[in-house]
């Protein structure tokens, strides 16, 4: 590929503490955090709306905040999964952990702006200026052009570690083959009775073996997540995989978008012929983010490995603690694959109520940086690890402590190897973090 060399001066638009590339459920908890710690924060988020995968992409649900026993997603993740319980109001139909996109934007707007977090939509970061280790500015695109923020500290929580990339420190990417978990275009469908499906007891999946046979699908994929109750007669669908997709390529986000686009009305012939209740059911929408699973994973001064959930390991530095199963969605689609993934899913890597895994500082740290810090679905851990971590109960986790520590750093005006683990445990405590063995 031939190059140009593109030399410009840019505005200085703003200079914070804290800068948080994203706003998705890691990158709002780590700015509300650090703006309520006293830093003067700022965010940039590509999308139309805060909330990533949960709201422009359209995910329907949750995963669990808890362990059956303690609330592990305590602090910034209580906090939201009750101000979204207050928007659905005490007579709502749809279950805690659903997820009505719209109510969630404004539960997420609102408490932005009541913390002073400066922050803009349709901006994307782009680029970073750093000083060997240390990242002085970040680059953004908006609207009005190209402009530097300057920050001490920084935070890449855009789910993808742009940041982290750009900046130099080292990822992985996949399995040894570079094989990752699929995406989903998530779906919103409308017209459906509710009731008289969830009456009849059918599991869609049971019905893909005759829809199969009558040639429904142009993929046969037997790894079908589902629907979610997302208001009176709505659903939100969780249906259909991106196969291949690469989220740090526009050429594979283009081409799955409009795969999934074009794949959607097979699923709508299927709920409306073999799944009761949605005889007239109507898709009325699809992400403006594509679903993305997994991406790049940040490589910290910790990898969180396989062995550690095994193991429920508990660590010095943790920040937190999770429990979600390892949810590795095929990278092919096969009855083999499939059995695999439910062997692993339901039974192997699932833990028993009460139990859950530690979360280090160092899986935020990424290497070769030392004002940066990671968090969400990007952090220091392997393709196992990310299965569990990735959910949004665990990215308000991390998100919390990068946001915790960054103040911290700021405050201390000391890197972020040079935190005292013993005081971030103590004020993470005290806005509620489940720190048992702190
Ligand atoms: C199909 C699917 C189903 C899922 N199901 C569930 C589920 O049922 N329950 C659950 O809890 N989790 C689920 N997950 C996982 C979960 O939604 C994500 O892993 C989680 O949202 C990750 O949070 P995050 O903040 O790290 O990143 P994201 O939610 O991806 O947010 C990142 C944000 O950063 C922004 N961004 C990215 N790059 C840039 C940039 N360069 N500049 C500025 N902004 C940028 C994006 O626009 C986005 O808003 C699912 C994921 C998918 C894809």
């Amino acid at each position: 590929m031939s190059s140009v060399v593109y030399r410009k001066s840019l505005p200085l638009r703003f200079d914070v503490d804290v800068f948080v590339a994203g706003g998705g459920p890691a990158g709002l908890a780590a700015a509300l955090v650090a703006s309520r710690q006293g830093c003067s924060v700022f965010l940039a988020e590509a999308q139309s709306c805060l909330g990533g995968m949960g709201t422009a992409g359209m995910v329907p649900a949750f995963m669990t905040f808890d362990n059956g026993v303690n609330f592990l997603a305590d602090g910034i993740g209580r906090e939201i999964k009750e101000a979204l319980a207050r928007e659905k109001g005490e007579d709502s139909v749809i279950p805690e952990r659903c997820i009505p996109a719209e109510m969630l934007k404004r539960v997420y707007d609102r408490l932005m702006l009541e913390s002073g977090v400066k922050f803009l939509l349709h901006t994307a970061v782009i680029d970073v200026i750093a000083a060997g280790e240390e990242l002085q500015m970040a680059v953004c695109a908006a609207k009005s052009g190209v402009f530097a923020v300057k920050a001490r500290q920084f935070i890449d929580c855009s789910g993808d570690g742009d940041l982290a990339a750009w900046a130099g420190a080292p990822f992985e990417k996949g399995d040894a083959e570079g094989n990752m978990m699929p995406g989903t275009l998530c779906s919103l469908w409308a017209g459906v009775n509710v009731d008289e499906f969830l009456a009849s007891g059918v599991s869609p999946r049971d019905k893909l073996a005759q829809a199969f046979a009558d040639q429904v699908f142009t993929v046969n994929d037997p790894h079908h997540s589902g629907m979610w109750r997302v208001g009176k007669s709505v659903t939100g669908g969780n249906v259909g995989h991106a196969f291949g997709v690469d989220a740090t390529s526009e050429e594979s986000l283009t081409e799955f978008l409009l795969e999934g686009r074009a794949r959607l009305p097979e699923f709508e012939r299927f709920y409306r012929e073999y799944v009761p209740g949605f005889e007239q059911s109507e898709l009325v929408g699809s992400g403006s983010l594509l679903g993305i699973r997994e991406s790049r994973r940040i490589m910290g001064d910790y990898v969180l490995g396989l062995e550690d959930f095994k193991r429920r390991a508990v660590f010095a530095d943790e920040i937190g603690r999770y429990c979600y199963p390892v949810d590795i969605h095929p990278y092919k689609p096969s009855p083999e694959t499939y059995k695999a993934f439910e062997q692993e899913f339901h039974q192997t890597l699932r833990y028993a109520p009460g139990e859950s895994y530690g979360i280090p500082y160092r899986c935020l740290t990424p290497q070769k940086t030392s004002n940066l810090l990671v968090a969400g679905r990007c952090i220091s851990c392997d393709q196992k690890m990310q299965g569990s971590v990735r959910v949004m109960p665990g990215c308000f986790i991390t998100g919390q402590a990068a946001g915790m520590a960054a103040a911290m750093c700021c405050q201390n005006n000391c890197h972020s190897r040079a935190l005292d683990i013993k005081e971030l445990q103590q004020r993470l405590r005290e806005i509620g973090a489940f720190l048992p063995n702190a």
